[in-house]
């Protein structure tokens, strides 16, 4: 756990969040600023610093729990059909605005590609 990182803080419960998913390694809650009808972040209960973080690769387990979380938490909301999009985003060129590893979960519209 790291002192002043968010989603640190809202896995431990101490900072509040619509959490819709959560199991041994990892929590889902909605975004605070969703950018689709659907947006949904699943975050590592460990804290990693991005998919970049040298431990990542030595964690199957939680790399594994994030794949399958998508997928659970995907259907859980009902998107499986018509599709979504699980998307990391890493350092400033990658948009990442928050140091703790997160999937975003986004559907309900399509979406467009290339992202911008
Ligand atoms: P990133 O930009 O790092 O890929 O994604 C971080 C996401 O976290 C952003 O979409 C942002 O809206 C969301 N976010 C940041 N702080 C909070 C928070 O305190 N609560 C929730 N629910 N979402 C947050
Ligand atoms: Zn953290």
């Amino acid at each position: 756990m790291s002192q002043s990182c968010i989603f640190c803080a809202i896995v431990a419960g101490t900072i509040a969040a619509d959490v819709l998913y959560q199991d041994g390694r990892v929590v889902a809650f909605r975004d605070r600023s969703p950018q689709a009808p659907v947006h949904i972040l699943l975050v590592t209960r460990h804290h990693f610093a991005s998919i970049d973080d040298p431990a990542v690769p030595a964690d199957a387990a939680a790399c594994a729990a994030l794949f399958a979380a998508g997928q659970a938490v995907a259907r859980q909301v009902g998107v499986e059909r018509n599709g979504y999009r699980l998307v990391m985003n890493h350092g400033s060129d990658g948009g990442q605005t928050v140091q703790h590893l997160h999937a975003h979960l986004l559907a309900g519209r399509s979406l467009g590609w290339p992202p911008g």
